[in-house]
């Protein structure tokens, strides 16, 4: 920052809370507007059949619902920076889980209410003498409690996660397919032309999608491919990646960010995990990754070789400094490898020069196991920096804190004109919970705590 430069300056005009307030608003609307859209169309259609009774229509209603649910599902998930950019990847997918449930308990109303007061419409059950359209809609419904149980369940089921993936996008293909195929065979309204063309353009804009999400956008990554350049041990078992493009570098990209990563694969492959980029955009192109080994990927990404070719889908997310141009200072809370979108965003504020205090406390196990200990050393000595260890267990000699975060410890580190300001917290989920409940208790708003979650799913 020169002098006459503020933190708004460094702020892009798509950042500023009002603008990020506003497309959130707008893809809200969008959102709702695609879900009422079938029912538009099918009112305003000479396709409408006379009222058959209220439960009736009722039950019709609730299943033209979830499909349009499903479809907006697609859109959640295909990775659209547009879309996520005001949320959040993580808020995205915490929308996408519960939107399920939704789509989920309108197929089971559908089915239910028919089932209860309509029996002879669905006609045979068994798949061999039944109606082709009717089971096709059971095939559906049951594509969609499997996928749901497989969500919930995954940790418990011991689903590996790949597959449990690829099992996850199978599932919903093919229970979108089926659903489709079930209200063209059943045919009660897809005589007229809208209510054709909107079937017709459903299917499209959701073929669409898979064909954006699952080929086009792999091609793009290929065409764009990054090499590792080295590969470095940081304190705590950690890695860290350097990777240069060889293609277009990273764009629009925010410090604090992630990306997902994929080396040894091919971005076709579903393999690819979400890691921070461990460094800011004023030093890039390069970019570096610091992965923890904490399951079989991770282990792998942690051996590659200086020379492999490596995929990065990104930048996402929302755990940036740069959504606080008004914040008069920082306080960032992180545990073990939780420090990498703090680097990134402490390592963007010195470049920047920018003045503002933060205050990190740092919690690890030993100060031996402290990724990046040396790196915040050198932050802290050249912009307006105070480091706070909280080692689990110190050593004897050690007279700074220890055990873990608490009220106690955030009271004696964190001055009252602090609650105002951005609290930025990455770590294990124990820690956010603790750390979050002692935050409020203290007064800070919910609206001054954002985190940064590495169990997304
Ligand atoms: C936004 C974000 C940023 C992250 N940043 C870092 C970082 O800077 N450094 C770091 O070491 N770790 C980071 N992680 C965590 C990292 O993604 C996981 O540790 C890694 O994916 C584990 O994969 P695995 O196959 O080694 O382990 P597994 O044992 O297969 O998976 C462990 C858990 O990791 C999660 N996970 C695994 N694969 C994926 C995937 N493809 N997509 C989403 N979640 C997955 C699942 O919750 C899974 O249960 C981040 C995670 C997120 C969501």
């Amino acid at each position: 920052m020169t002098g006459s430069e503020t933190a708004q300056d460094c702020i892009r005009l798509a950042d500023r809370p009002v603008v990020v307030f506003l497309r959130a608003a707008i893809w809200l609307l969008a959102g709702l507007a695609v879900i009422a859209l079938p029912f538009a169309v099918i009112i305003t259609s000479r396709d409408l059949p006379a009222p058959v009774a209220l439960l009736w229509d009722f039950a019709m209603g609730c299943g033209f619902a979830a499909l349009a649910l499903a479809a907006v599902q697609f859109a959640l998930t295909g990775r659209i920076k547009l879309l996520t950019a005001p949320f959040g990847a993580d808020i995205i997918y915490v929308f996408h889980r519960f939107l399920s449930w939704g789509v989920l308990g309108l197929m089971l109303l559908h089915f239910a209410v028919l089932y209860i007061w309509y029996q002879p419409a669905l006609g045979d059950l068994n798949p061999l003498s039944a109606r082709w359209e009717l089971t096709i809609g059971r095939f559906a419904l049951a594509c969609f409690v499997l996928l749901i149980v497989t969500s919930e369940l995954r940790k418990w089921l011991r689903l590996d996660y790949h597959w449990w993936r690829v099992m996850h996008v199978a599932l919903a293909v093919a229970g979108f397919a089926a659903a489709v195929a079930h209200v063209l065979g059943v045919g009660k309204y897809t005589g007229a032309d809208q209510t054709r063309a909107l079937w017709l353009g459903v299917t499209l804009v959701w073929a669409g999608f898979i064909l954006w999400a699952r080929l086009l956008r792999p091609a793009i990554l290929w065409r764009n491919a990054w090499r590792v350049t080295r590969n470095s041990a940081e304190r705590g078992g950690v890695h860290r990646l350097t990777l240069r493009p060889e293609g277009r570098p990273l764009r629009a990209w925010k410090a604090g960010q992630f990306a997902w990563l994929s080396i040894g694969d091919t971005p076709w492959a579903m393999k690819e995990h979400p890691f921070t980029i461990a460094t800011a955009p004023e030093l890039g192109p390069e970019i570096a990754f610091a992965i923890k080994p904490l399951g079989d990927d991770s282990e792998r990404l942690t051996k590659v070789k200086p020379g492999s070719r490596a995929y990065v889908d990104g930048p996402f997310g929302t755990f940036s400094v740069d959504r606080e141009a008004d914040a008069a200072g920082f306080v960032m809370i992180a545990g073990g490898v939780g420090i990498t979108p703090v680097i990134a965003n402490l390592t963007a504020l010195q470049a920047r020069n920018d003045p503002r205090p933060v205050i990190l406390i740092y919690a690890n196990p030993t100060l031996e196991a402290a990724p990046f200990r040396e790196e915040l050393d050198a932050l802290a000595a050249r912009m307006n920096l105070t480091v706070v260890h909280v080692l689990e267990t110190p050593p004897a000699d050690w007279r700074g804190e220890s055990g873990y975060i608490d009220g106690d410890l955030l009271a004696r580190h964190l001055p009252e004109q602090t609650r105002h300001w951005p609290h930025m917290l990455c770590g294990p989920a124990p820690m956010l919970d603790a750390t979050t409940a002692a935050l409020r208790q203290s007064g800070v708003s919910a609206r001054r705590i954002s985190f940064e979650i590495f169990e997304m799913v």
